[in-house]
C-alpha cells in the first residue's frame, strides 16, 4: 500500500494542454476518483502515475519515492481498463497468471495466489472456463483478479466498468467497494460517471479542461461546491442557475430575489455580478413550504413539462412570459428556468400557474466573473452548519 503524490504536473502534447498543475495527495488506503467531462485530462492524469506518459512538468510519487521517470512495471501498481484484452485461447486460471508466469513465480504460489484473487472476484469454479464462456461481468472480474495477483500498492483503474450494462455497472459499483474494503489498497479511479465517483469514492477529485477543480468527499462537493463547474457537474439533474445582482443584505436576479440573513456576508461588493445556484430539491411549491425554516418570499411560475421519475417528479417551471419565448429562441438559456423536485404524489399538473419558494439555507451564490463560490446557504444557521461540516471533512 502507499500514498500517491503529484506535484505540479503539468502534460501538454504539441496544441493541447492535457493536465494543467495538478498537486494532489492521496492517502494510503484511499479509494479517490478522478472524475469530469470527456476530454477534461482524466486518463492523462492517471497514466503519468502509471507510468504510461511522462509529465511535461512536476513530480510523481509513490510512497515517498519519486517515480516520475520509472517504468510501470517498476511503480508496483496494477492497472484495469475499459478495454479488457483477454487472451482468447487461454483459461481463465492461465489469464490472471500469466504476469506471475512471466516473473517466474513457482507454481504453488501462482496456484495460491489466483485461487485467493478469484474467491475475492467470486469467480471460485469458474478457473477452467474460456473468455468466450463468460459474461461480460466475468469478464472483468477476471481482469481485476489479474491485478490482484500482482499485489500492488496501488490499483488504476480507467473506466473500468464503462462497457458493461448498466444493471450490472452498479453491480460491480458495489463489488469494488467490498474488494477495496478487504484489500485496503490505494486505488486510483477515473470514471466520467459522475454516480459512480459519488458512491464509490473517500473522494473525488473534479477536473475541467486539466485543472484541478476540487478535491473532497462526494457529499461535500455535493455540498460545498468550490466553484460553478463543481456545482453544475456534480448532482444529476443539474443545480439551477440564475445571475444577478449583489445587493445591501441579498441577491436579486431578473426574476427573484434571496435574501441575506443578518450577519451573512458573502464575500465581495454591493454591485457584483453574482450567480445564484440552487438544486431542484431545494425549490418547494410555496403552498408545501410550510416547514421550511427560511424560505425566500415567494416566486410566481409557470409549470412546464414534468418528469415523473417513481421516486420524485421533475417540474420544468418557467419563471415569465419572457421565459418561454427565450427558451423558443435559445433552449440552452436556463436562467430564467428553474427545475423543481416534488414528491411523487403532487397534484402539480402541466401549464399551471404557481408560486415556489427556494431554501436559503441550501442557496449557493458564486462570483460570476472568476465562477468561485462565495457563500453556501445564506442564512445564519446554514452559514454555521456548513462551516462546521468542512472543517469536519478536513
Ligand atoms: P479524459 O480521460 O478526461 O477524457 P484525456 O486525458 O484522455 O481526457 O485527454 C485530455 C486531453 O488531452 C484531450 O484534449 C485529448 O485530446 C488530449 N490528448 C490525450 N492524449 C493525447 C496524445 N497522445 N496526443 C495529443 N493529445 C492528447
Amino acid at each position: 500500500m502507499a500514498r500517491v503524490t503529484l506535484e505540479n504536473v503539468t502534460k501538454r502534447y504539441e496544441d493541447v494542454t492535457a493536465v494543467d498543475d495538478v498537486s494532489l495527495e492521496i492517502e494510503d488506503g484511499e479509494f479517490v476518483t478522478f472524475v469530469g467531462p470527456s476530454g477534461c485530462g482524466k486518463s492523462t492524469t492517471m497514466e503519468t502515475v502509471a507510468g504510461l506518459t511522462k509529465p511535461t512538468e512536476g513530480r510523481v510519487y509513490i510512497g515517498d519515492e519519486d517515480v516520475t521517470t520509472l517504468a510501470p512495471k517498476d511503480r508496483g501498481v496494477a492497472m484495469v481498463f475499459q478495454n479488457i484484452a483477454l487472451f482468447p485461447h487461454m483459461d481463465v486460471f492461465e489469464n490472471v497468471s500469466f504476469g506471475l508466469r512471466l516473473r517466474k513465480y513457482d507454481d504453488e504460489e501462482i496456484r495460491r495466489r489466483v485461487e485467493q484473487a478469484a474467491e475475492i472476484v467470486q469467480l471460485e469454479g469458474m478457473l477452467e472456463r474460456m473468455p468466450d464462456e463468460l459474461s461480460g461481468g466475468q469478464r472483468q472480474r477476471v481482469a481485476i483478479a489479474r491485478a490482484i495477483v500482482r499485489n500492488p500498492d496501488v490499483f488504476l483503474m480507467d473506466e473500468p466498468l464503462a462497457n458493461l450494462d448498466a444493471k450490472l455497472r452498479v453491480h460491480m459499483r458495489t463489488e469494488l467497494q467490498r474488494l477495496h474494503r478487504e484489500l485496503g489498497t490505494t486505488v486510483v479511479y477515473v470514471t466520467h460517471d459522475q454516480a459512480e465517483a459519488m458512491t464509490m469514492s473517500d473522494r473525488i477529485a473534479v477536473l475541467n479542461e486539466g485543472k484541478l477543480q476540487q478535491i473532497a468527499p462526494p457529499l461535500t462537493c455535493y455540498n460545498e461546491p468550490a466553484n460553478l463547474f463543481v456545482a453544475g457537474f456534480i448532482g444529476s439533474p443539474s443545480m439551477n442557475f440564475a445571475e444577478g445582482e449583489r445587493l445591501e443584505d441579498g441577491v436579486r436576479t431578473e426574476y427573484f430575489s434571496v435574501e441575506f440573513d443578518p450577519g451573512v456576508v458573502p464575500e465581495g461588493t454591493v454591485g457584483d455580478r453574482v450567480t445564484v445556484g440552487v438544486r431542484p430539491e431545494d425549490v418547494h411549491l410555496a403552498a408545501t413550504a410550510d416547514d421550511l425554516e427560511s424560505p425566500t418570499a415567494p416566486i410566481e411560475a409557470r409549470t412546464d413539462v414534468l418528469e415523473p421519475m417513481g421516486d420524485e417528479v421533475f417540474v420544468y417551471l418557467l419563471l415569465s412570459e419572457a421565459a418561454e419565448r427565450s427558451m423558443e429562441e435559445d433552449p440552452t438559456s436556463a436562467s430564467d428556468q428553474l427545475l423543481m423536485s416534488v414528491p411523487p404524489d403532487t397534484d402539480v399538473r402541466e401549464n399551471q400557474s404557481v408560486e415556489v419558494v427556494l431554501d436559503r439555507s441550501k442557496v449557493h451564490l458564486f462570483d460570476s466573473e472568476t465562477g468561485g463560490a462565495l457563500v453556501h446557504g445564506v442564512t445564519d444557521r446554514s452559514d454555521r452548519e456548513s462551516g462546521r461540516t468542512q472543517t469536519e471533512a478536513e
